[in-house]
């Protein structure tokens, strides 16, 4: 199908959103004390725990959503939806059952919808955050909403 993905451009002042299951926060602050000069270069959000716990202990400015059992990760989904957010650091922890598990599944699977990079464990972090991309435009491949929608209303009429 013709149309069916848009270029969308990833600009090199990256909207980033931070997120660490309890298990991953402290974990994820000292990724950021390392990091911060890059990180300072970008706009930061979060759930509202880790944000805090970030802008508290680094001096970095991090927009709080809600606390991630409470809807954060669904705010965080919404945003990269819209066009909003850039790239997640999210380090989720696999040995303790979270009480928010389908809003967790639902950040994965929206990010994966729309392309998002985004990294789960502090390795992938590692690669991102010196990524050449991180300091440069990036343009992906997005699916065209519009047309999805097109198509969909197209089909039902058949
Ligand atoms: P929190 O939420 O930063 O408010 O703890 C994170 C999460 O558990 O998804």
């Amino acid at each position: 199908m013709k149309n069916e993905y848009i270029p969308f451009t990833i600009e090199k002042q990256k909207r980033i959103a931070l997120i660490a299951h309890d298990g991953k926060k402290s974990e994820l602050v000292s990724w950021c004390k390392k990091n911060k000069k890059i990180l300072q270069q970008h706009f930061l959000c979060g759930t509202g725990t880790t944000a805090k716990l970030i802008a508290e202990n680094t001096g970095l400015p991090v927009k709080g959503y809600n606390s991630g059992p409470l809807g954060g990760d669904q705010q965080i989904g919404a945003k990269i939806v819209e066009g909003r957010i850039d790239l997640v650091i999210f380090f989720s922890d696999p040995l303790e059952a979270q009480p928010h598990d389908p809003d967790v599944k639902a950040l994965l699977r929206i990010a994966q919808v729309y392309d998002i990079p985004m990294a789960n464990n502090r390795s992938t972090a590692d690669f991102i955050i010196t990524s050449s991309y991180m300091n440069t435009e990036y343009v992906h491949e997005v699916i065209n909403f519009n047309k999805n929608i097109e198509s969909r209303v197209n089909a039902m009429m058949k």
